[in-house]
């Protein structure tokens, strides 16, 4: 392929996906691909000026939709040009220097991933609300936004005024939309801003409503010139006052050095927050120098975007594979041509369960865009069907189970399907045993998945008791392990016999019981004897049980397998610790706490458990029932929140004084 024919390919391949994601808001490539593409066209242009032509993607901005009466805004909107580096970020601050001086003030500002939306104000009343579109040209979306509670419908001053915002879906109301959608068989949206497009640009503002959309606004242009602001954060200021929602992660840098350190730390942060966002905006502070610096055909001089690694990427199948857990389910796992996701390399994902094949319409060999789901599992997302070849083959649910051949059995009311051989089936057992050794139950360290494999393989082991039989000497068999190594797996093993009670409850495998109801059971039952000696009635009327629960726990305990597990156990020394639980106080009863920031002398794992064995509770969001938030280093948004909800905000030291001299505020 020559230039022109590379250029005249990519023109016609980025066209196609802007119409998917402007128009279908149905994307299907991953916005890191996009961006890719399109810096390589802009690059061959650059190379090659004169095969530029108006008709090019580098040379216009999106596409303007036909659902809607036309906008012509009154001032155009711009994209902005985006690296993902920060060398290309140093060059763009140098360019600027270069064109009007050194010591530019820059602001740095969250990128949100939504969609541009035009605001106009005649004096102080909300009158038309577009979109973007081509930037000159958007859909005329005003009865959508007058649904949106964030946007004014008039102002605390009558001034007039264009508005530049980003509309946005919080991230919550996003999962519940799609969980929404899949129940009743409708479309399910590839990511928040897709919804948040899908959602503002419908026909019946009824629907618009009810999506929970939000808008952050980041620059006005005023009819007065005379006193319109002079910089951009006083631009935002402005905005605030006058009543429309801005963004509270706004930060002035001295130089480019600064704004990297605001990309890096918000990188990581980000996750913290509510609402996606793509990356950061740094702008020049002075609007006057703004203006000295000017626009190119679509983005304006003055700013550049840095983009965070990708959350989305597009990669091939390369198989399905079958896993089967520590309670039986079976679980269909993709096996992925290995790509970077995130900050980290992923080679698998998780598809859930069979049902979820079926409605992806997963095949091998198809290009599928993952994401992380909860910013740490890796999910698929969704197919590419325009790449898929003739000739793949749906995959066939499977009938037994892959790791004993048991016929595998649907349960009412799950959507899993089961593996019912649970005393035998190899990849059970070795599920409970890697269970066992985890860091959430015994938290025995050197023992991983390929030991524990070996020892299986080498019939050194049947169940998690047995590890406790083995001596140093046996370990040494292992390939790989010396006698360092078989002396630290041994000695880690032994010193795991008098775990809290807690800890051993968990790492039993009982259906139902996580870390929270074993903590519960723990703290209710104190000794194993009570809990092996309970009956249903009892254990239905602790907090947080249940009855279907209860009926687990009493059968598990019951059970003949069970009991010859427990006493070979308590045979080889293995015996809960229950004092843990009676020496701590309750002091903290009542109290819920939400963490945020990295702690410096504990893991927020052992500050939670602290938390829990004094009484408290944790939760993951702030909200008015939250009674202290405690945070670390570089705590984000759930520090804001508690400012502007009043809760009280703990540091690690005063946490550590209130425990120590029961100081409770
Ligand atoms: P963009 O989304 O990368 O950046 C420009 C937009 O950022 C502005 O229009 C503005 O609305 C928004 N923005 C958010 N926060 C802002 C802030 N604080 N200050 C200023 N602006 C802010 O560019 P674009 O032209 O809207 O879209 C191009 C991007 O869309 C591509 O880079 C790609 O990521 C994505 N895209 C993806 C596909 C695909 O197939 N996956 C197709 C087309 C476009």
């Amino acid at each position: 392929m020559n230039v022109l024919e590379r250029i005249n390919f990519l023109k016609d391949e980025i066209n196609r996906h802007n119409y998917l994601y402007y128009i279908e808001e149905n994307p299907s490539l991953s916005d890191f691909e996009y961006d890719e593409m399109f810096r390589e066209l802009q690059k061959l242009e650059t190379e090659n000026k004169d095969l530029i032509t108006p008709d090019s993607p580098t040379q216009r901005l999106g596409s303007i939709g036909t659902k809607f009466e036309q906008h012509h805004h009154k001032y155009r909107l711009y994209s902005l040009d985006n690296s993902n580096n920060f060398e290309e970020l140093t060059k763009w601050y140098e360019r600027v220097t270069k064109e009007i001086g050194n010591n530019v003030e820059l602001v740095c500002e969250l990128k949100i991933d939504g969609l541009a939306i035009a605001l106009t104000y005649q004096n102080g009343i909300f009158t038309t609300g577009a979109t973007r579109g081509n930037g000159i040209v958007g859909e005329n979306i005003t009865a959508n936004l007058k649904t949106i509670k964030s946007i004014p419908l008039k102002l605390s001053q009558s001034k007039s005024v264009d508005v530049r915002g980003e509309i946005y879906m919080p991230k919550n109301s996003f999962e519940k939309l799609n969980e929404e959608n899949l129940k009743n068989g409708e479309k399910i949206f590839a990511n928040p801003r897709n919804a948040a497009s899908g959602s503002v640009r419908q026909l019946d503002s009824s629907i618009t409503a009810k999506r929970n959309l939000s808008m952050f606004c980041y620059a006005g242009i005023f009819e007065d010139m005379s006193s319109a602001p002079k910089s951009h954060l006083e631009n935002i200021k402005t905005l605030k006052t006058l009543g429309f929602k801005t963004n509270p992660n706004v930060q002035a840098c001295k130089n480019i050095e600064e704004a990297i350190e605001y990309c890096k730390a918000w990188e990581h942060k980000r996750f913290e927050l509510d609402y996606a966002t793509d990356g950061v905006v740094i702008k020049v502070n002075d609007l006057a120098l703004q203006n000295e610096l000017g626009f190119t055909s679509r983005a304006p001089k003055w700013a550049t975007a840095f983009k965070f690694p990708p959350e989305e990427v597009n990669t091939k199948v390369l198989d399905i594979e079958i896993s089967v857990g520590k309670t039986g389910a079976v679980t269909p796992i993709a096996v992925l041509e290995p790509v970077l996701l995130a900050g980290s390399m992923v080679a698998r994902a998780s598809l859930y369960n069979f049902d979820e094949i079926k409605r992806l319409d997963i095949r091998i060999g198809d290009i599928v865009l993952i994401k992380k789901a909860a910013e740490i599992i890796p999910k698929v997302i969704k197919v590419d069907e325009h790449s898929r070849e003739s000739h793949a083959v749906e995959f066939e649910t499977p009938t037994i189970c892959p790791a004993c051949s048991t016929s595998l059995e649907a349960r009412e009311g799950e959507v899993n399907l089961y593996c019912t051989n649970s005393l035998y089936c190899p990849a059970q057992i070795r599920g409970k045993i890697e269970y066992w050794v985890s860091k959430d139950a015994m938290d025995i360290d050197f023992v991983g998945p390929s030991i524990i494999e070996q020892l299986f393989a080498k019939n050194m082991i049947k169940s998690a008791a047995d590890l406790y039989a083995l001596s140093q000497q046996d370990f040494m068999q292992l390939d790989l392990i010396q006698e360092k190594s078989a002396f630290n797996i041994y000695h880690s093993i032994q010193s795991s016999k008098k775990r809290p009670l807690a800890r051993f409850l968990n790492a039993l495998s009982i259906r139902h019981v996580g870390k929270e109801t074993a903590q519960i059971l723990a703290s209710h039952f104190k000794t194993l004897e009570n809990i092996c000696s309970t009956n249903i009635d009892e254990l239905s009327h602790i907090d947080g049980v249940g009855e279907k629960i209860a009926q687990n726990i009493f059968g598990f305990f019951h059970d003949e397998n069970t009991i010859t597990f427990l006493e070979q156990l308590k045979k080889l020394g293995v015996e809960p610790n229950s004092e843990i639980f009676e020496v701590k106080s309750d002091i903290l009863s009542g109290k819920i706490f939400v963490l945020t920031g990295t702690l410096q002398n504990m893991t927020r794992d052992e500050t939670s458990e602290k938390i829990k064995l004094m009484g408290g509770k944790t939760a993951s969001s702030v909200s008015k029932n939250t009674s202290y938030v405690l945070t670390g280093e570089n705590a984000g948004s759930k520090l804001l929140k508690a400012q502007n909800l009043g809760v009280i905000i703990l540091s690690e030291d005063d946490f550590l004084n209130m425990i120590t001299e029961e100081n409770i505020l």
